[in-house]
């Protein structure tokens, strides 16, 4: 095998997605940070779309059960669940398969609050959870201007994608 390939086979991406809907009452959790008061994401753990997003990218990136087989919503241990908590089980679990970070990028789809304010400790939350600095961290905020399911404030998305190498 060239030296292109062995470089090739040692690093491995993986995808996440979730959405959540939003209702009215409670507080909004995004990212392991509360981000609003009065509104939150609907879901038997505590429904924070980016954390679940990113747990699924490097699950999936190591080969690893996908969060909903981790942690099944039909039990009742997983009911309001710490979404840290499993993100941080889920980087241990990449770890102790032999793989670790490169970098991890996620897109957050909602219409409000404003992501761009708390960005930065929104990165830091999350590479703080996964023991990583926060250069390896990227999100990115993205309204939907208004139209369809997130254009009027009912949904939010998460799309994330997580590169890893072996340790
Ligand atoms: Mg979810």
């Amino acid at each position: 095998m060239d030296a292109n390939k062995v470089q090739l086979s040692s690093m491995r991406v993986g995808m996440g997605y979730d959405s959540h809907r939003i209702e009215q009452g409670g507080t909004m959790i995004l990212g392991g940070i509360i981000i609003e008061q009065g509104r939150h994401f609907v879901g038997h753990s505590d429904a924070d779309v980016l954390l679940h997003a990113i747990t699924d990218a490097l699950l999936s990136a190591a080969g690893l059960p996908d969060i909903g087989q981790l942690f099944p919503n039909d039990q009742a241990e997983n009911r309001g669940r710490d979404s840290a908590e499993m993100l941080s089980f889920a980087m241990a679990k990449v770890r102790q398969t032999g793989w670790d970070l490169v970098n991890l990028d996620c897109v957050v789809l909602l219409e409000w609050p404003k992501l761009s304010p708390i960005k930065s400790e929104l990165i830091k939350r999350i590479a703080e959870i996964l023991q990583v600095g926060p250069d390896l961290v990227g999100v990115k905020g993205k309204t939907g201007e208004a139209v369809g399911e997130v254009g009027r404030g009912q949904l939010a998305v998460v799309h994330a994608v997580a590169l890893l190498y072996r340790i």
